[in-house]
């Protein structure tokens, strides 16, 4: 997002008349740009005291509900909480995992900083054209490829048969940590499975969020870790990560 285009949308985003997407985008635009950050606040402060202090003329009693009934009725939409569901594969492991067994679900609000930023570098990936640096369906090419870039060396898979085909790959840059971006496609949808070398556990079962509309799935897998992110729907990016995690 450039800095004219984010101006030209700030009113709008302070009335809160944007999508989840540009609200995300423009919200980093605005966090590392003082000019607009300076427009926003001023903006903010403004109509907070044209709130607080300009007369406020109550509607006539009724006019509510006479509004109400004149409208045609639409449900609620449902709640924006972001929520993460945490679902294990059990001890048994990929046999378990699988034959989908032993599913355990919670439901925990998470503003994990980790999917945050994943999705804004999905979205970033799609919008700025820059969805593979080396764009090719074979694994042993995408695999040196990004072993001789990175120290890491990812499960790099085809998983076209399945119907989720490797279209390439690129070099990104998670949290602080380089990152290996391997790029699949699932009918029109763009899986991106990032994966990268953070401090954690060796091993650590999948759990599944969601973040604005995208499914965002991490795992921890040979040291590594692994983040699938993508608008499929939660279950087929649940049998993605199983493929992906199966020997
Ligand atoms: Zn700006």
């Amino acid at each position: 997002m450039n800095h004219q285009r984010a101006l030209t949308l700030l009113t709008a985003y302070a009335d809160g008349q944007l999508g989840p997407i540009r609200r995300m985008l423009l919200r980093r635009h605005y966090d590392r740009c003082p000019a607009c950050l300076a427009r926003l606040e001023a903006l903010q402060t403004t109509r907070e005291a044209l709130r607080t202090k300009m007369a406020v003329h109550r509607a006539p009693p009724g006019l509510a509900s006479r509004i109400a009934s004149a409208l045609p009725r639409e449900p609620a939409p449902p709640p924006r909480q972001p929520s993460r569901l945490v679902w294990g594969f059990g001890a048994s492991g990929l046999a378990g995992a699988l034959a989908g067994v032993a599913l355990t679900l919670m439901l925990v609000p998470s503003p994990d900083p980790l999917v945050s930023d994943v999705v804004a570098d999905h979205v970033r990936s799609m919008m700025a054209d820059h969805l593979t640096d080396v764009l090719t369906s074979d694994q042993h090419t995408v695999k040196p490829w990004l072993s001789a870039r990175l120290p890491l060396s990812p499960v790099v898979k085809d998983l076209a048969p399945e119907g989720f085909p490797l279209v390439g790959g690129r070099l990104d840059y998670v949290q602080g940590h380089r990152a290996a971006a391997l790029v699949y496609r699932r009918a029109k949808h763009t899986i991106n499975l990032f994966a990268f070398a953070a401090k954690g556990p060796e091993e650590a079962a999948p759990s599944l969020h969601t973040r604005d509309g995208f499914n965002v799935i991490t795992w921890r897998m040979d040291g590594l870790t692994y983040v699938a992110v993508s608008d499929v729907e939660a279950d087929q990016l649940k049998d993605f990560v199983k493929l992906v995690r199966a020997n």
